[in-house]
């Protein structure tokens, strides 16, 4: 692996820095005071900036209409925007909506690109992923119970889904549901493309998650399929598909989740040190001479170093050898690097006292919502087991 930064991604580094600094971080009370959907109209001037970037949707390839960056590239982007909490949404490289594009370029037809991927990538709609059950347990999504059957030429779609993240105000879901049930169980489900006009697809109303309801983008939605109905065209990818194309969503996607966390942890760690220098516990003497608070300081540099570099190797894997043969990296960044966000921004409001906890700096959002990390793209048991797994297998023992 080469660590000398190329001159391409120390001018992305540059120019996303000096945008969330100029552009992005002086609206963050707004957001604070206000939420995220009274900041729509002040976020809509703030993309077409981020389009005369030239790195509006850095994540897809030029053609797509994307910056082409490549994913090592495109990870040093996530970790700059990932210091603010709108910085990804207003570079429209935003979770879901950054996992759709993919999969649509990947496997949608022609058509589909027309209709859902075309307008997703110019940011004129967003969309959202619907997978997760409340009456199943996400961790073992093989199980699930909305079903999607034929019936004159189209899919009739019945189920129920929460967690649904930025389904308010999107403008067609991605389901997963059950095609194919007489299949082994990783052939049973199948992703469809569904328009939230769709009648029968309903809104049951944003979770409360943390306190906090959100609205638009943030926000998780529960979803109640009633019989929609979407013509057979709607398939995206191949019937039984659905799981194939989920892995390959979920391999970059934790890259970018986690080079986003590693920008929420260098933000909490200079929040942390200016308020060190800063903050006088008494005449001349800074809360930063304490030791209790150097360590902080010093782990927390420490494990967001670590965690950068291995997330920047299951990158260079991925790149290098395709992300099934990076199974082991990306499980093992997944959990490290939540836990490393976790124990930095806990620090970061600590050593802010009771200004951590107020919502003047972005710490108590990310300590609220951040929590979710070791929860979704799969739960840290999970990565963690398989990991284990395949370790143990090189000593001969088989789990599961
Ligand atoms: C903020 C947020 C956003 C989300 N966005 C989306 C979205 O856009 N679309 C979508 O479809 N879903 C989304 N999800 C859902 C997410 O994918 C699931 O929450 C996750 O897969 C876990 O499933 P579950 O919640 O049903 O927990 P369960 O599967 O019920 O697991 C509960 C707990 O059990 C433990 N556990 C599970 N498996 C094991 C194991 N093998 N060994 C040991 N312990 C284990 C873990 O600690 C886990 O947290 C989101 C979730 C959150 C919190």
């Amino acid at each position: 692996m080469d660590f000398s930064e190329s001159p391409r991604v120390a001018t992305i580094v540059r120019t996303v820095r000096e945008f969330v600094k100029e552009e992005l971080l002086p609206i963050e009370p707004q957001l604070a005071r206000q939420g995220f959907p009274a900041l729509l109209p002040v976020l809509r001037e703030k993309r077409e900036r981020a389009r005369q970037t030239g790195l509006w949707a850095g994540h897809l390839p030029e053609e797509h209409g994307g910056a082409g960056l490549s994913l090592t590239e495109f990870a040093h982007m996530s970790e700059e925007l990932g210091r603010t909490p709108i910085g990804h949404y207003v570079f429209n490289c935003q979770a879901p909506d950054v996992g759709n594009m993919e999969i649509l370029i990947e496997h949608g037809t022609p058509e589909q690109k027309a209709q859902f991927l075309g307008p997703l990538v110019r940011g004129e709609v967003r969309s959202c992923f619907t997978m997760t059950e409340p009456e199943f347990a996400g961790s073992n999504p093989v199980w699930m119970g909305t079903t999607a059957r034929k019936d004159a030429g189209d899919w009739v779609i019945r189920g129920h889904k929460w967690f649904s993240s930025g389904m308010d105000g999107s403008a067609f879901a991605i389901c997963m549901a059950v095609t194919n049930p007489d299949a082994e169980p990783h052939a049973r489900a199948s992703m469809i493309l569904v328009p939230t006009s769709t009648p029968g697809f309903e809104l049951v109303g944003n979770l409360s998650v943390m306190g906090h309801r959100g609205g638009d983008w943030a926000s998780h939605a529960e979803v109640s399929y009633q019989d929609a109905r979407v013509p057979l065209g709607n398939l995206l990818g191949g019937e039984g598909m659905g799981f194939v194309v989920a892995q390959q969503r979920l391999g970059p996607g934790r890259i970018h989740h986690c080079m986003r966390w590693i920008g929420i942890c260098e933000r909490a760690l200079d929040l942390m040190c200016r308020h060190a220098a800063t903050r006088l516990l008494a005449p001349g003497k800074p809360l930063g001479t304490k030791q209790i608070v150097q360590q902080w300081i010093a782990e927390s540099r420490a494990e967001i170093h670590a965690a950068r570099l291995m997330v920047l190797h299951a990158a260079w894997t991925i790149e290098q050898k395709g992300p099934v043969e990076a199974r082991e990296e990306i499980s093992l960044i997944k959990f490290t690097v939540a836990r490393t966000l976790q124990r930095v921004v806990d620090r970061a409001i600590q050593a802010l006292g009771g200004l951590g906890m107020t919502d003047d700096t972005p710490l108590a959002f990310w300590y609220a919502h951040e929590r979710a990390a070791r929860i979704y793209d799969g739960a840290d048991e999970v990565h963690i087991e398989a990991v284990a797994r395949r370790i143990l297998r090189r000593y001969g023992i088989q789990i599961g």
